[in-house]
């Protein structure tokens, strides 16, 4: 008895060891978001309840779930709502379904090929093992880290790689000229502030180091809260895997207490790793146009692609966009201009994009565009790291009462929609940054084919692109919100003049 208390209390160094299983990224607690401004006199339709639009978000996150479950890629550890795939078409079906069931009568779905130039890099399966060594403690047994993804293009001939762990830090210069990273897995610490986009530039440049001083691979400890998967950054190195928040933690603390012991050299990672670059493939856009009394139209955009679940990228978004089409196809809000809403494949596919296919495919539509709005993550609740610390000093996050702050991006920087997007927190409540940008997303990109006012609502928080961006973190009210926001931004600028939104 006494003999096993001492095994377990000094298996890897005696360290809290990381979870064996999927753990929430963030704590979302009983208590509710911050509820919606309507005034009680107002009696919200239901197509604006942030309730409804939620039960809409779930729907959309079942189709991500369910090629999951399906293991529409490989293994099924890798999913989503991706274009190319069963599991986005199921998605635009069901957002057309949806805009007929509105009854709009104008409905397009339209094919789109990939690129032939193109392919789609996709990891099928995979497992970073850390090895156990007696010199780590008594029961010190191999730990499959669960948080590890690997990045593309990564590739391992034969699908196996064994090789030595060295600590590089943040891989700067200055560090680097004391390492030896020869033949080694160079782990990299990414401290993300906010968004992980925000550091792909400097992890790929630091990648590009390493390897070029000889690493066999490349871990990005992605220093964020949970234990959650992110796909994000590519060709960081060859293989090069983002490992979580809780397994980075952990790892470090190894690397440490190695380096203590003086066992720095038994620190060993085993890597199995199937991939497939994706051809050929195929994707829809859906298409519902309502009809107005002048040819000229606003496009309205949500893509519907999304890595994992995919709540807040683009759930929210493409559900928000739905509420829109059934709001806008009501006789009593029959707008002016004709209204156009596109449930894109989106953009994460390289050779499929579904604005620019859009354009192709429906130039009288695009000709006659005065502005674009495109909805892209607008209602994931904010986070704040948590007060209490689990006993190895990992701090954890919980969600707080608000939305995440949301950009909007005027392109042509119109004072008039920018004093209608101005209106948006005091009338409606929405967490609108409070500087005025020009800003385009990713998607908003694709619209380059309209020279007209493209505005983009969009947040950029940490959960993007991670297994945490879950059914969870969406806040109803903060639909709710952003729905009326934008059916009232939509319905002032269906009555200004065509000069006031194109200066
Ligand atoms: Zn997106």
């Amino acid at each position: 008895m006494k003999y096993v208390a001492i095994a377990l209390a000094t298996a890897w160094f005696g360290l809290t060891l990381p979870p064996t299983a999927p753990t929430p990224a963030v704590t979302v607690g009983a208590r509710p978001p911050i509820p919606t401004r309507a005034d009680p006199a107002t009696r919200v339709p239901p197509d604006m309840l942030g309730a409804n639009i939620k039960a809409d978000v779930e729907t959309i996150v079942g189709f991500a779930r369910a090629a999951k479950d399906a293991k529409e890629i490989g293994s099924g550890q890798m999913w989503g709502r991706i274009a190319g795939f069963p599991s986005s078409d199921k998605t635009v079906v069901w957002a057309v379904d949806q805009f007929r069931q509105a009854g709009i009568t104008d409905i397009r779905t339209q094919s789109i090929a990939q690129d032939p130039k193109s392919s789609l890099w996709l990891p099928l399966s995979w497992r970073v093992t850390l090895l156990a060594d007696p010199a780590f403690g008594e029961g010190t047994n191999d730990i499959v880290l669960q948080s590890a993804l690997p990045v593309g293009p990564s590739n391992i001939p034969g699908g196996t790689l064994t090789a030595p762990l060295v600590y590089v830090g943040t891989a700067s210069p200055a560090v680097l000229q004391h390492l030896d990273v020869k033949g080694k897995i160079a782990v990299q610490l990414i401290v993300p502030q906010g968004h992980m986009l925000f550091e792909r530039g400097a992890v790929d440049s630091r990648s590009e180091e390493l390897m070029k001083r000889g690493a066999a691979g490349v871990f990005n400890l992605v220093r964020l809260p949970g234990n959650e998967l992110s796909r994000d950054f590519s060709d960081c190195g060859n293989p090069c895997f983002n490992i979580g928040g809780r397994d980075g933690w952990f790892l470090e603390a190894v690397l440490d207490r190695a380096a203590r012991a003086g066992v720095q050299d038994k620190l060993r990672v085993k890597i199995d790793l199937q991939t497939q670059a994706f051809r050929g493939l195929k994707a829809t856009n859906g298409v519902a146009v309502i009809p107005g009394k002048s040819q000229e139209t606003i496009v309205l955009n949500a893509h519907v692609d999304g890595w994992f679940d995919g709540a807040g990228d683009n759930g929210d978004g493409l559900a928000v966009l739905v509420a829109l089409a059934r709001h806008f196809s009501k006789p009593e809000n029959r707008p002016q201009r004709t209204l156009v809403f596109v449930a894109s494949a989106g953009h994460h596919t390289p050779g499929i994009n579904g604005p620019r296919s859009f354009v192709t495919a429906n130039p009288d539509l695009a000709k006659n565009a005065v502005m674009l709005v495109n909805i892209e993550h607008v209602a994931q609740r904010n986070f704040s790291p948590a007060r209490t610390t689990a006993s190895d000093g990992y701090r954890e996050a919980v969600a707080d009462s608000g939305e995440a702050p949301i950009a909007v991006g005027v392109t042509n920087n119109s004072p008039f929609l920018q004093e209608l997007i101005d209106g948006g927190p005091p009338r409606f409540g929405v967490n609108f940054i409070s500087e005025r940008s020009t800003f385009q997303s990713g998607e908003t990109g694709g619209w380059a084919g309209l020279n007209v006012a493209k505005v983009s609502v969009m947040q950029a928080p940490p959960l993007y692109h991670t297994t945490g961006e879950v059914l969870d973190v969406i806040s109803a009210p903060g639909l709710e919100r952003m729905a009326r926001f934008l059916a009232s931004f939509v319905a002032a600028a269906d009555r200004a003049s065509r000069a006031q939104i194109n200066p």
